[in-house]
């Protein structure tokens, strides 16, 4: 499994777990160059443009997933990707959040 960042990370100065890292195009290329040496992708996603980029790449798992919805999990659904993302929230991922949306513009 080779794991790409589709979106910033949380604690990181340099990006924001808002912002899409890669374009879908990117992300295909990616998951079609894995598929050569035999290898999904899995995409470190925190904001919704990742975690909706990556299913439609072709991306097999979501990891974080912390602004998931109805929306992305139906096109994830649609897609056949699954996600790591805990099935009950830790005062860890609720603090992540929190810090996302502290983050983006009109939340
Ligand atoms: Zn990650």
């Amino acid at each position: 499994m080779i794991k790409v960042c589709a979106s910033g990370g949380v604690p990181s100065v340099i990006d924001d777990p808002n912002h899409q890292e890669f374009t879908v195009r990117e992300l295909r290329t990616i998951v079609e160059v894995a598929g050569l040496a035999e290898r999904g992708v899995a995409a470190h996603c925190h904001g919704k443009a990742g975690i909706m980029a990556a299913p439609e790449a072709g991306v097999l798992t979501i990891e974080h997933g912390s602004h998931l919805d109805d929306e992305a999990c139906a096109a994830m659904s649609e897609a056949g990707s699954t996600s790591t993302r805990p099935r009950r929230r830790s005062s860890v991922s609720t603090e992540l959040s929190a810090r996302i949306r502290s983050r983006t513009p009109g939340a």
